[in-house]
């Protein structure tokens, strides 16, 4: 039977592409998103991949929207914890409300997106874990201690879970992108947008189909003995 695979924040910009690699790979594919219904209806209607709407900095609404999922499809076997948003401030300027809305979207929204399906991979004897985090993580970044602080942790969390879940067959990864070509991405203004590309060795925004290809590999069986690592996918615009 095709594993399943739960792909939060999938139905735009980097978790479309991820979805649709997946799809593409076999998988049986639910994609969440928090409020776009018009995205991601479009998304249902071009790829048949269904999606499920929660929000998910909220625990309980994460836990029923998981259970939801598995009696829809079946187990999850892979979550790619992907939804993600920035309020960006510099420091002296940056409100509690930015911090908390970062922090509570892109790091605890992965503690409960992955908390709920964790004990059922226990259970079965197999897991895939990939969380999302970016280059702001690895550098830090201008206006943006909260993004980065979420994006740091993210590491953090699959150095952890790895050495949790390797003897229960799980493996937990990280890929932190560059720049990549989303709406996250084009909201930046324009003048900002062309300084960041002139600091991309490569020369240019990534794909988000760049990304999907390093998730489908860290969910793939050719990545068994990958555990706790980070892919950077940067066009060499940092190196770790
Ligand atoms: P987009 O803004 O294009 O898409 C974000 C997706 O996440 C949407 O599906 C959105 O749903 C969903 N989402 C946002 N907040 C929530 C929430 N509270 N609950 C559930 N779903 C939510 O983002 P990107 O594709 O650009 O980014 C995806 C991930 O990649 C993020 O974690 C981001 O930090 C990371 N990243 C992005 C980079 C880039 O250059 N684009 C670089 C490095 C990392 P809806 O459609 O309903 O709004």
């Amino acid at each position: 039977m095709a594993r399943t695979a739960l792909v939060t924040g999938g139905s735009r910009g980097i978790g479309a592409a991820i979805s649709k690699a997946l799809k593409a790979d076999g998988y049986t594919v639910a994609a969440t998103y928090a409020g776009n219904d018009e995205a991601a209806a479009k998304f249902t209607d071009v790829t048949g991949i269904k999606t499920y709407k929660w929000n998910v900095a909220d625990y309980d609404e994460s836990k029923a929207g998981i259970a939801q999922v598995e009696a829809d499809l079946g187990p999850i076997d892979i979550v790619v914890a992907n939804a993600g948003i920035t309020r960006d401030a510099p420091f002296h300027k940056m409100t509690p409300q930015q911090w908390k809305e970062v922090i509570d979207t892109n790091l605890t929204g992965v503690f409960n997106t992955v908390h709920p399906v964790w004990p059922g991979m226990r259970e079965r004897g197999f897991g895939r874990v990939v969380v999302i985090s970016s280059v702001n993580g690895q550098k830090g970044q201008f206006a943006q201690t909260n993004y980065a602080a979420t994006k740091a942790g993210d590491l953090g969390i699959v150095r952890s879970l790895a050495q949790e879940g390797a003897a229960k067959g799980i493996t937990a990864n990280a890929v932190c992108p560059g720049y990549i070509a989303t709406e996250m991405v084009m909201a930046v203004p324009e003048k900002v947008r062309e300084a960041i590309i002139g600091m991309i060795p490569a020369g240019r925004l990534g794909e988000p189909e760049e990304i999907a290809r390093c998730v489908a590999f860290l969910v793939s069986d050719d990545a068994s003995f990958i555990n706790g690592s980070t892919i950077s996918a940067n066009g060499g615009q940092f190196f770790s």
